[in-house]
């Protein structure tokens, strides 16, 4: 089976086999790893280019560099990230920046995380997670 993922450096999608682990994959289009899977900042529009073409879950972490559980949150939420490549998209909006997304998703406190697949919200939860839980909760949508 094949999944599509969106390459985290030039964004252009990848048509990848699925599998538990990867050794290698490189973007077929800017030659970067596609295992570099530190969370990735996104405005509207790279939000919904990751949301269009994502097969695997993509989460996003609404945050704002105001919020002090926020900021504790960050090395859990990347450390989180760099243990599931290609299993989970990890991004990340900063709210300050991106209000109208904060609205749009309806955020009324931070950090919220919400978890999509095929473009649609599947769950969110508020509140900083550590990283054994939050990798708990992606790997029930995996
Ligand atoms: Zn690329």
């Amino acid at each position: 089976m094949n999944v599509n993922v969106v390459c985290p450096h030039c964004l252009k999608v990848n048509r990848i086999p699925k599998k538990e682990s990867y050794a290698k994959a490189n973007c077929g289009s800017c030659k970067n790893s596609l295992l570099e899977s530190k969370p990735v900042a996104v405005d509207a529009e790279k939000l919904s280019i990751f949301l269009a073409n994502s097969d695997i879950p993509v989460v996003v972490d609404f945050w704002a560099p105001w919020c002090g559980p926020c900021l504790q949150m960050a090395p859990a939420y990347e450390e989180a990230a760099l243990a599931m490549p290609l299993q989970a998209q990890f991004l990340k909006v900063n709210t300050e920046e991106q209000q109208t997304l904060g609205s749009q998703y309806r955020i009324e406190s931070i950090p919220t995380l919400i978890l999509f697949k095929a473009t649609k919200e599947v769950e969110r939860v508020s509140g900083a997670l550590s990283t054994g839980r939050l990798q708990n909760w992606v790997k029930q949508y995996l």
